[in-house]
């Protein structure tokens, strides 16, 4: 009989539970057991969900209280020495300290995990690291389901995707693999302890297979999987992949000695026919059939149609049924959304309704279609509906979007001519000065936007009152004297939020959080249909900020790439193509703006490094599609007007060409936090056209000194050619205080001042 099984539940609570219960504790309102409450009530209701839905296996351990690869580093005692452990069981204290810092010490660095929006705490490694098993969380967390009668698969991430996805503690070089002997004794303790207390299953997830691995870490791979299976020869492991397919690493899994094997058939739908060729004969293959990261409805029947070959080759006993990934990328519950319509929400599933499908695929190759009838007819009316639907497909986008001219992804003059032209139209001081869009999001324009969605402030008196406030940061520019002048962006929730609620083809849920790191959740916007802009989206703010200023007000917009990274994106159509019809809408835009008369226009694009695929040679193939997007958003305007673009902290070197190509007059980056060092890749590309390096971090509340910036521009200076470079600080200030950002712009523009002072060029 096949199995209905599941790799990972989201874990924040369907109402947002753990956020609030971890906040409250945060701040000491609450104590460590009202937190501790929470977090056995979201497994046991997440786990009587499962059990209710049929699942066979169902996760445990896949909760967290802020993060599993943090548990992972607490379980396998890898704890950097500042956090002060004691070398015990590592308590939820110092659990957190690792996490936000403490008073002494800051937090452990975070990343994304994989292609994901999801943040992991990275493990830091030493030379020699010792491990030591140090949480009992695992053991607590499956003894608590067995009691709860729950067939409980603990969840770990396995030894190899740990030691990769970690980093060398800072001036230390050696190889992480080194440390897979030492790492392995104590998973091998870990599951020797599971397995004593009733496990027969345990799942360990290695996503690093999904990456481009280097020989060394499948030897590693190889060895630790072997020692564990001499260890612990009876104890079943369902070794899971995900967010792509093995390629070159498939003989490395399907020689691996576990018992299962899972595979990613949503990324990576073609391996599964690779995997059956060889598929050996002592292992149960699990078929991830079923999209934990997205949100769109199965197609059931082919789904079954997978599982069914799959079962052809191997026999029913051989075969789970599971999520492509864990559904910790997923919203909860499809039900809790009260305002989508019915038409659109058949078209959806979050992970309650994820586990239902599962169970519904199991159902139909266990015991024939029949048994499913009518939620197969409801599966096909909806994939039907989405084939078809007018809401989804657009003729006109379509067609416009085939029509795509290699020409409109092409300015009209070459930089070099380009740049004279706005210098003249323009004429601005060297080292010109600018900020990167945003300005406080006061509490006043929070609850203003608040009041409007909820009635209580008519539109007219919402605009009222967001003009007033561009009014302020205008006038309080002008009196900083900043060269480009930005209107500060008070009506905007959020970058991609903003403009998607103003998109066709875009919808949005009261409900869909899900987790981006710790206690931080978003709610990523839906691109459902054909995506069109239908009535002009920042012009009218733009030009009323334009009206109340001589000096150049840029107009800010939100561009392509980073609208579909930060969405859930449709799955009927290559990313691409959604990316190009997001590039038209925003060229709309663009061109609207310069007809109302806005000379300098900024597209960011924060996300376009976060974009890349896991492999290498996917690479060119995105960063080509990604970079024509922008340039067809940009590419419309005149000679004279001034493109800006963007960007926050990025690692630019491996992908500084693309940067280049995006054409973009003048582009702003994160550089103060790195001193500069970011700017390095700029350096030896030799790009060509302006930079905005910024000079300071506004990421905390801070006031550098005048004297800290010169210092970082004088960095800038010794690499760039002084006509390049623009004075500008590394982000948005949304998150700032008025206060700070005051005095630490004052010190930006006089730091700019100095400069021109300091560099004033022969020419001039
Ligand atoms: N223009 C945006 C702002 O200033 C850019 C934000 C970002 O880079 N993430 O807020
Ligand atoms: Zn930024």
């Amino acid at each position: 009989m096949v199995l209905a099984t599941n790799l990972g539940f989201p874990r924040i609570g369907a109402k947002r539970e753990l956020k609030k219960a971890l906040e409250s504790f945060w701040k000491g309102e609450t104590s460590k057991e009202d937190l501790l409450k929470t977090g056995t009530e979201l497994r046991a209701r997440h786990w009587q969900l499962q059990k209710a839905a049929g699942l066979s296996h169902i996760p445990c351990n896949d909760f967290s209280y802020y993060d599993h690869m943090l548990d992972m580093c607490t379980l396998l005692g890898v704890v950097p020495e500042r956090y002060e452990w004691d070398g015990g069981m590592v308590s939820l204290e110092t659990f957190f300290s690792m996490a936000r810092g403490n008073a002494k010490v800051g937090a452990m660095e975070m990343t994304k995990w994989f292609d994901t929006n999801y943040h992991y705490i990275v493990p830091e490694l030493e030379e020699g690291q010792a491990f030591k098993l140090s949480s009992t969380k695992i053991f607590d967390e499956f003894a608590e389901a067995k009691a709860q009668s729950i067939p409980a698969r603990p969840v770990l991430v396995g030894p190899i995707t740990f030691l990769k996805m970690a980093k060398k503690k800072t001036g230390q070089d050696f190889c992480r693999c080194t440390l897979v002997l030492g790492a392995v004794q104590v998973y091998i303790e870990v599951l020797k302890k599971l397995e004593s207390m009733g496990a027969e299953w345990v799942q360990m997830d290695e996503p690093c297979l999904a990456l481009d691995l280097e020989d060394r870490y499948r030897d590693a791979m190889k060895t630790a999987y072997k020692m564990i299976a001499t260890a612990v020869p009876n104890l079943k492991i369902m070794l899971t992949t995900y967010f792509d397919g093995l390629r070159d690493n498939m003989d490395t899994a399907l020689g691996l000695p576990v018992a299962g094997l899972h595979l990613d058939l949503r990324r990576a739908p073609a391996q599964l026919e690779e995997a059956l060729k060889n598929f050996p004969a002592d292992k149960i293959l699990s078929v991830g059939v079923v999209d934990g990261r997205n949100i769109w409805r199965n197609d059931l029947r082919t789904s079954i149609e997978t599982v069914k070959k799959a079962v052809a080759k191997l026999g029913s006993d051989r075969v789970f049924v599971a999520p492509s990934c864990a559904m910790l990328h997923s919203p909860i519950d499809l039900d809790n959304e009260k305002k989508l319509d019915a038409e659109l929400k058949g078209w959806l599933a979050f992970a309650k309704q994820k586990l239902a499908e599962i169970a519904a695929i199991t159902k139909a190759v266990n015991e024939g279609e029949s048994a499913i009838k009518d939620i197969l007819a409801a599966s096909d009316a909806a994939a039907a509906s989405r084939k078809a639907s007018p809401r989804i497909h657009n003729n006109a986008v379509k067609t416009r979007t085939a029509d795509i001219k290699p020409a409109m992804f092409e300015r009209a003059s070459p930089f070099s001519k380009r740049k004279g032209v706005q210098h003249a139209a323009l004429k601005l001081p060297d080292f010109p000065t600018t900020t990167i869009g945003s300005f406080p999001q006061t509490t006043e324009i929070r609850e203003a936007r608040a009041a409007n969605k909820s009635g209580t402030l008519s539109d007219a008196d919402y605009e009222a009152a967001m003009k007033k406030e561009i009014e302020l940061v205008v006038r309080y520019q002008e009196e900083a004297d900043i060269d480009v002048l930005v209107h500060g962006e008070a009506e905007r929730n959020d970058m991609v939020e903003y403009f998607g609620e103003q998109l066709s083809g875009f919808a949005f849920t009261q409900n869909g959080w899900v987790q981006s790191y710790g206690s931080r959740y978003v709610k990523p916007p839906i691109i459902f249909g054909d995506v069109s802009r239908p009535t002009p989206m920042t012009v009218k703010w733009s030009s009323f900020a334009q009206s109340l200023t001589k000096r150049p007000m840029k107009g800010m917009l939100t561009g392509p790439i980073t609208i579909l990274c930060w969405s859930f994106v449709r799955d009927d159509q290559p990313r691409e193509t959604t990316a190009k019809q997001i590039g038209l809408a925003i060229r709309d835009e663009v061109a609207d703006l310069e007809k109302a008369g806005i000379t300098v226009i900024q597209i960011d694009e924060p996300a376009v490094r976060e974009g890349l695929p896991l492999r290498r040679a996917d690479w060119q193939a995105y960063l080509r599609w990604a970079v024509d997007s922008f340039r067809l958003s940009a590419a419309c305007v005149k000679d004279t007007t001034q493109i800006h673009t963007h960007m926050c902290y990025a690692e630019f070197n491996d992908i500084i060409g693309s940067i280049g190509e995006m054409d973009a007059d003048v582009i702003s980056i994160e550089t103060s936090r790195s001193q500069m060092e970011l700017l390095e890749a700029f350096v030896t590309y030799k790009y060509p056209n302006e930079i905005g390096p910024g000079v300071y971090d506004i990421h905390s509340p801070r006031v550098p000194p005048t004297e800290e910036m010169d210092a970082l521009l004088d960095k800038a200076v010794k690499v760039l050619n002084v006509d390049q470079i623009w004075v500008n600080p590394d982000c948005g200030l949304k998150t700032r205080g008025w206060k700070e950002t005051k005095a630490a712009l004052e010190n930006m523009v006089e730091c700019a001042k100095r400069a021109r002072a300091k560099y004033a060029r022969k020419a001039a």
